[in-house]
């Protein structure tokens, strides 16, 4: 997926499937009691995503509005 922050760096951010995909996971986990995040990061993470700290944010704002869960969610 081309994004402004990545492009060039050979980074794969999650599509927007794969965004809607991790949502529902983090939804059910809230309703499994366990919070949003786990179940968000933990499927992000089965399809090969890793959030990275040492990279700019991914954003397609670059977190003027704040940062997306899928942030720096890359692959
Ligand atoms: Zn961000």
């Amino acid at each position: 997926m081309t994004n402004v922050n990545t492009a060039g760096t050979g980074l794969d951010l999650p599509d927007a499937d794969e965004i809607l995909a991790a949502l529902r996971a983090g939804y059910r986990s809230i309703d499994e009691g366990y919070g949003f995040y786990p179940g968000f990061d933990g499927w992000l993470t089965s399809l090969g995503y890793q959030r990275r700290d040492d990279i700019p944010c991914t954003c397609p704002d670059r977190g003027y509005r704040g940062h997306l869960p899928e942030c720096r969610f890359v692959r």
